[in-house]
C-alpha cells in the first residue's frame, strides 16, 4: 500500500482535518511522516475520499487508533 503522499493531489502545509500547521513532505527527499504509518487500506481510501491531501502526524496517529474522520466538534 502507497503512502497516503503518494495518491493524494495536492501538498499542503496545513492539515485539512485539524486546520493545524504541518509539514507534509510529499515534494521532499525524505519520506514524508504519513508513510512512517500503518494505516489501513479502508482508512486509506476513506481519506483519500474525504481530504485533498495527507494529514498531521498527530490526525494520523488518531485516525489509526480510531478517532473518527471527522474531528469532533469544538
Ligand atoms: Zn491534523
Ligand atoms: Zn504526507
Amino acid at each position: 500500500m502507497a503512502p497516503l503522499c503518494d495518491t493524494v493531489s495536492a501538498a499542503t502545509d496545513r492539515c485539512p482535518r485539524c486546520g493545524g500547521a504541518f509539514h507534509c513532505g510529499r515534494q521532499d527527499s525524505e519520506p514524508c511522516a504519513c508513510g512512517s504509518l500503518t494505516l489501513s487500506p479502508a482508512l486509506l481510501t476513506a481519506l483519500r475520499e474525504r481530504y485533498p491531501s495527507c494529514l498531521c502526524l498527530a490526525c494520523l496517529k488518531a485516525l489509526a487508533a480510531g478517532a473518527p474522520l471527522e474531528p469532533p466538534a469544538a
